[in-house]
């Protein structure tokens, strides 16, 4: 069973991804309403189109319901196809849809409910009032308290802008599940997207799929999140876990590669101070391009790694880490090992970790598994071991099926 504090953040990212996917469906049927598309799917009526919208199944709250109402009655829905959408009668459709009755009841009866909304909600909601007495006409249709305000505006790597929603609380680290990042209880992505264009990579699988959607809306294009910059400050280690040593560890960018070619030296630059500002976390690093650690000032708790697939890597990563000094651990992920690998010395690693290629599902199909042969894993890790290296073979290594473990026998078997 998951601890309680995995199930909460499961509940709290839920939560999140509920609460963007009911405004996309609000902006999406504000924007086929408005420019007729509903029509070109063969609804006849405006109501059919309307019922067919489970809007109120998405959990609305108050306010965006009501604006939802209003969005279709303003476009000749009928009251009882608004109340099928929205999950309410036709009479409450009927009530909400009075200004004065409705602004009466938001103003004197349901304080509360406005007061869990964001502060904009408020404003909003004095500035309508205001408006009434000053031209005693019936307000417009108040805009959704949701809306803008909600969203931040990120930057790609290639200066386009994205539309995020507004995080409800402090910046946290996420923690981490399984078998990926074990020796970690944490990880933190101020940045996502990576274009080394991997085939098997794990990041895009989850970055592109249908469920994450809300979580990257840019997919896998690199993004800056200079809101999460305070979660080293702001994470607090549960008390029953402070004496192990992988809550103290975080992975950072596990959906991106920090180091990255297309990494302008400005993210880089923020998320190290942002490290070297909480010094207390050991931060576990890790790139593909490790020739961008050199000159960086490195958090001391850090475990600065690279990961090297294929032999065209070797090279670059052992000129890299020769120059690396100063860090808690210098370490190499040979996961997923591709080829059999050549490496003049592995002195300048203090852990070495060996991992097998599993299936994933690629924007353009199925990538499957890969198990390396024994060999080539039995021999880095008797050079791993010869130069003082700790290494972690991972599980889907030798407990895969398809690993052909020696099965020889002099004279045959
Ligand atoms: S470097 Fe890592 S994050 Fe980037 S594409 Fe390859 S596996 Fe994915």
């Amino acid at each position: 069973m998951e601890s309680a504090e995995v199930r909460y953040g499961r509940l709290l990212e839920a939560a999140e991804i509920s609460g963007y996917t009911v405004q996309r469906a609000y902006e999406v049927t504000t924007e086929m309403l408005e420019s007729g598309d509903w029509q070109k799917l063969g609804f006849r009526k405006i109501d059919d189109f309307i019922r067919s919208i489970p809007f109120g199944s998405l959990g609305p709250p108050e306010s965006l319901r009501k604006s939802y109402e209003r969005l279709a009655n303003d476009h000749g829905a009928t009251q009882r196809a608004i109340g099928d959408s929205a999950g309410v009668s036709a009479a409450t459709v009927n009530r909400d849809l009075r200004p004065d009755v409705s602004d009466e009841t938001e103003q004197s009866h349901e304080p509360a409910l406005d007061q869990q909304e964001d502060e904009l909600t408020l404003v909003l909601d004095v500035s309508s009032e205001t408006e009434h007495s000053a031209d005693a006409k019936p307000a417009p249709a108040p805009m959704p308290a949701w809306q803008a305000p909600a969203m931040l505006t990120l930057l790609t790597h290639t200066g386009d802008e994205v539309s995020y929603p507004k995080p409800q609380g402090k910046a946290t680290f996420n923690q981490t599940q399984g078998d990926g990042i074990s020796w970690a209880s944490w990880s933190w992505n101020p940045v996502t997207g990576c274009l080394h264009g991997c085939r098997y990579c794990y990041a895009r699988e989850i970055a592109t799929s249908d469920r994450a959607k809300a979580s990257f809306p840019a997919g896998f294009t690199p993004l800056f999140h200079p809101e999460r910059l305070d979660a080293p400050a702001n994470t607090i280690i549960p008390a029953k876990h402070r004496d192990d040593p992988a809550w103290r560890r975080v992975f950072v960018c596990s959906m991106a590669d920090l180091y990255g070619r297309w990494v302008s030296d400005e993210w880089i630059s923020q998320v190290h101070e942002s490290m070297l500002d909480s010094p207390d976390w050991q931060y576990i690093l890790l790139t593909k391009f490790p020739a961008r650690y050199v000159g960086l000032d490195l958090p001391a708790g850090a475990w600065v790694g690279t990961s090297v697939d294929e032999q065209k890597r070797v090279r670059i990563a052992e000129d890299a880490f020769r120059k690396i000094e100063g860090v808690k651990v210098k370490w190499l992920s040979l996961e997923p090992l591709l080829e059999p690998l050549e490496f003049d010395d592995l002195s300048m690693f203090d852990w070495v970790v060996i991992g097998a290629q599993t299936r994933t599902h690629q924007p353009d199909g199925a990538v499957e598994a890969f198990t390396p042969p024994f060999d080539w894993v039995a021999r880095l890790y008797v050079q791993a071991k010869e130069a003082g290296c700790m290494v972690h073979i991972k599980p889907n290594v030798l407990q895969s099926p398809h690993m052909a473990l020696p099965n020889e026998y002099p004279g045959g078997h």
